[in-house]
């Protein structure tokens, strides 16, 4: 694979100058971009520039207004509801969560509901900026029909990911962040694009046969992913339809299908985020506790904390090489 290396500027700056030329304003712009920005830092790759195509086909085909002011309403002491007005996620979250936050601290528990955003990035963002305020922080989205649930061989789940994030004051919050499908589909978009098998139980095939070929899996293929854990991911895909859809007042994911101009872009749809107090919730001791007990994972031998690559990643501020041919159709965006 060739690869061209951006610095973490230029890559903000393409991002944001893309954004820019097809319909964002620069508060839309700004926040996207840095949201791209941060993926690419992080090594979140499938969940950076790899997605601007699919936001600016969206804001062509004007399903995403780049130019939206998302409406935040309090419904009660401790549940905000945000109407995203067809923004994009990062400028939901960007209005939402310093309310959701704020609510928490007051409350001890909090919950976000999100109606009417276009997610298709990473949830760590929300769940960390959660947790660096010393909150518990919790979130999942639901997104279009991918996954095929336990015992099925068509689709009707989304790949819909859930994040969970420990505060731990003055240090790296913990921090997993995950598809509930076998693998997420940016990964396999990324593998089917580099020739690259995936491993069994990634998905099945249009005949319904498993398959390791992911150009067999992605979308429009005919074939379909697994969840994580057969009957057991199954579960929680399932709980994710219901707190991103039922829940905050937003559609499944087989509802969302239906509804979208199938631009490719990211679909309108909800996401639930819940934020707990620990200082409300228990004595201070929580500190000292939880960090014996992430020290007790760390001394086994072969365990990692999770969130753990992206937080190293993150510490070398050089350049990152991105693909060539999606720099290049990046370019092209922009003229
Ligand atoms: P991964 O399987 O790559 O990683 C899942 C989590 O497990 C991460 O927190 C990762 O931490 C951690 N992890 C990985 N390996 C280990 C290990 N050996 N030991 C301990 N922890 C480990 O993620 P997915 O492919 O499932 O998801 C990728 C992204 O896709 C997510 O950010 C998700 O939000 C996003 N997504 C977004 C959707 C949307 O509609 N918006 C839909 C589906 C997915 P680390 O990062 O440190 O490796």
């Amino acid at each position: 694979m060739s690869t061209v290396s951006l610095s973490l500027n230029e890559i903000f700056d393409l991002a944001k100058k893309t954004l820019l030329a097809n319909g964002c304003d620069e508060e839309n712009a700004n926040i996207l971009s840095d949201t791209l920005m941060r993926a690419e830092r992080d090594g979140s790759h499938s969940h950076g520039l790899f997605r601007l195509p699919a936001y600016v086909a969206a804001l062509k085909s004007k399903k995403v207004n780049g130019k939206a002011r998302p409406e935040v309403k309090k419904i009660s002491p401790s549940i905000i509801k945000v109407l995203g007005n067809n923004a994009l996620a990062p400028m939901v979250l960007k209005v939402g969560l310093p309310e959701l936050i704020k609510l928490a601290k007051e409350t001890g528990v909090a919950v976000l509901a999100i109606t009417n955003s276009h997610h298709m990035a990473a949830l760590w963002p929300e769940t960390e900026a959660i947790a660096e305020e010393g909150l518990v922080g919790f979130a999942c989205t639901s997104y279009m029909p991918l996954v095929a649930p336990a015992g099925a061989k068509k689709a009707l789940f989304g790949t819909n990911p859930i994040s969970f994030a420990w505060p731990r004051p003055g240090k790296t919050p913990v921090v997993y962040d995950m598809a509930t499908s076998s693998m997420a589909m940016g990964d396999v978009m990324v593998a089917a694009r580099d020739g690259k098998k995936v491993p069994l139980g990634t998905g099945i095939n249009k005949d319904g046969k498993d398959t390791t070929d992911p150009k067999e899996i992605v979308k429009g293929s005919g074939g379909v992913l697994l969840p994580f854990a057969g009957y057991k991911g199954s579960a929680i895909a399932m709980m994710v339809e219901l707190l991103a859809g039922a829940l905050v007042g937003e559609t499944f994911s087989y509802e969302t299908a239906e509804k979208d101009n199938k631009d490719g872009g990211p679909p309108s749809g909800g996401e639930f985020i819940l934020a707990i107090s620990p200082e409300k919730i228990t004595s201070s001791n929580w500190i000292k506790h939880s960090d014996e007990f992430f020290n007790k994972m760390k001394s086994m031998d072969g365990v990692r904390l999770p969130g753990e690559r992206r937080h190293k990643n993150r510490l070398n501020l050089g350049p990152r090489n991105i693909n060539s041919d999606l720099v290049k159709k990046i370019r092209n965006l922009s003229e």
